[in-house]
């Protein structure tokens, strides 16, 4: 190995460890931005070690590097753009659609190189194995992730979609994985295997993700994310290159952690969402109310809110998707604000799966500068509901209903913030909707449950105005 490649060596073993260095650092919100630096100023040095590799090999032709730097060009443009401009409701789809290019490189890096060698029979296991599984887990990664996002953003049904023989289906697809695998590793210069492969797995990456209902695409897409990972990972076998084993290993366990970790939240193991889903997308207002026909619905408004919030000693705020809908988290942090200077507890309880991507919520509230101090994770939050005066519900739904704890419906098992056993309890929601999972909320219906029917964003500025009006 010369001097330059040694160099290049260090450049990604230094890489490795700052990605490390990164994932540990966002294990907290307060380090979380420094990680994220960390992580990306190691990927641009990793990115910047391979250019010098490249120019001193002199391996690429001039149209080689025009189409590299039109790529690059293209590429970062677009991300950047994407990161920028994307709502922030819209993330796990933009995620998910990261999910899929991601994939979609690591198979085609695969493909290339099966059918770019001069000598296939050359190649040997120790290269066709890899790209085999490259191309299979690079395929159903970029095909269930564009489902994913499309169900996400309204274009699929976010339902799950059933059709005859798709049980079936699902396990014929993995066993023709298996011998098109074989075929490929025996005959690495066969087209056949390579195309039947690559059509194969496409196939499966849709019907895997189509029967998924919405509820489930947090544990799917933490899922797809790890399976980008492991595809990185065999392209860095294929390529031998080691700084892309390193980086994709660590995507897919830090992923495969992340899918437990949510598929813990929804008490669902992973093999049970995989089989078969539960919930229906963003659901429509139900004609009955929470409670069924005849079930009371206590509306409040923004003086009669004010005036609990002002007298209570302990309130917890519950954020859910329609704060972010709303895009109403700086009103929600200027009224806690407000609160705490009036000597009110105040803290927030975050639901692991609230909103529509994992960390919504702690992604919204640190935007707004909520001190970290007052977020509480469920566990933490739900062992002192109990003693709240006030538990304020902010456009969630899902995460906070009790139906979660009989059995019998989409979201039993579901562990939920127990936001009904607060001393009394506000709801902000424009209407009696559904919330993901498509069910009535009997929360609503609870006599201690005062319904402030309102966007979020209005509703919690007329909340500070009526409580700063009340504290004079
Ligand atoms: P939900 O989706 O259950 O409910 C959100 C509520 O917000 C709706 O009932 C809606 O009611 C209300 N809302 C919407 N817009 C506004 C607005 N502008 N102002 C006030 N309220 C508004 O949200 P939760 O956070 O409680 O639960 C998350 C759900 O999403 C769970 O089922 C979870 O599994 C699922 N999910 C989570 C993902 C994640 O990674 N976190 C990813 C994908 C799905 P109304 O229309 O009446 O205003």
């Amino acid at each position: 190995m010369d001097t330059v490649s040694n160099a290049v060596h260090y450049v990604f073993l230094g890489a490795a460890a700052c990605f490390v260095l990164g994932l540990h650092l966002m294990n907290h919100p307060r380090t979380a931005r420094r990680g994220n630096t960390v992580s990306a100023a190691a990927m641009a040095a990793a990115i910047a070690a391979t250019v010098w590799l490249v120019i001193h090999q002199g391996r690429i032709t001039a149209t080689g590097w025009a189409v590299l730097i039109a790529g690059g060009l293209v590429g970062a443009a677009l991300g950047l753009w994407a990161a920028r401009e994307v709502r922030m409701t819209a993330m796990p789809q933009l995620v998910s659609v990261f999910n899929a290019v991601g994939g979609g490189a690591a198979a085609l890096i695969a493909v290339n190189d099966l059918l770019q060698t001069d000598d296939p029979a050359a190649l040997g296991a120790r290269v066709s194995l890899p790209g085999a599984l490259d191309i299979v887990i690079g395929a159903v990664t970029f095909s269930g992730s564009l489902v994913a996002a499309g169900k996400l953003q309204g274009l699929v049904p976010g339902a799950p979609v059933a059709f005859p023989g798709a049980r079936l289906l699902n396990v014929l697809l993995p066993v023709s994985f298996a011998a098109g695998t074989v075929w490929l590793v025996l005959e690495p210069g066969s087209r056949a295997a390579l195309c039947g492969l690559l059509a194969v797995a496409l196939l499966f990456g849709v019907t895997m993700v189509l029967p998924i209902g919405g509820a489930d695409m947090p544990v799917v897409i933490a899922l797809l994310n790890a399976f980008t990972g492991s595809a990185v990972a065999m392209a860095g076998f294929v390529l031998d290159e080691t700084a892309l084993i390193i980086a994709g290993m660590l995507v897919s366990s830090s992923g495969g952690i992340l899918t437990k970790l949510m598929a813990e939240a929804m008490n669902r193991s992973v093999a049970a969402v995989l089989v078969g889903g539960f919930g229906t997308g963003d659901g429509a207002p139900s004609a009955a109310g929470a409670g069924g026909p005849g079930a009371a619905v206590r509306s409040v408004s923004a003086d009669d809110v004010a005036v609990q919030l002002a007298y209570a000693r302990k309130v917890i705020f519950v954020p859910g998707y329609g704060l972010a809908a709303a895009q109403a988290q700086h009103e929600l942090a200027d009224l806690a604000e407000l609160l705490t200077a009036h000597g009110v507890d105040v803290s927030y309880a975050v639901h692991p799966v609230a909103g529509r991507m994992p960390g919504h919520m702690n992604v919204l509230l640190a935007e707004a500068n909520v001190p970290y101090t007052q977020l509480a994770e469920m566990d933490e939050a739900n062992a002192v509901f109990a003693q709240a005066d006030v538990a304020l519900v902010v456009g969630a739904n899902d995460v906070t209903n009790p139906i979660a704890r009989r059995p019998g419906n989409a979201i039993s098992g579901m562990p939920i913030l127990d936001v009904d056993r607060a001393r009394s309890v506000v709801v902000i929601k424009r209407s009696m909707g559904h919330g993901y999972a498509g069910i009535d909320n009997e929360l609503y219906t609870d006599a201690k449950t005062g319904m402030f029917f309102t966007d979020a964003k209005q509703g919690l500025a007329d909340l500070k105005a009526a409580v700063a009006e009340f504290v004079g």
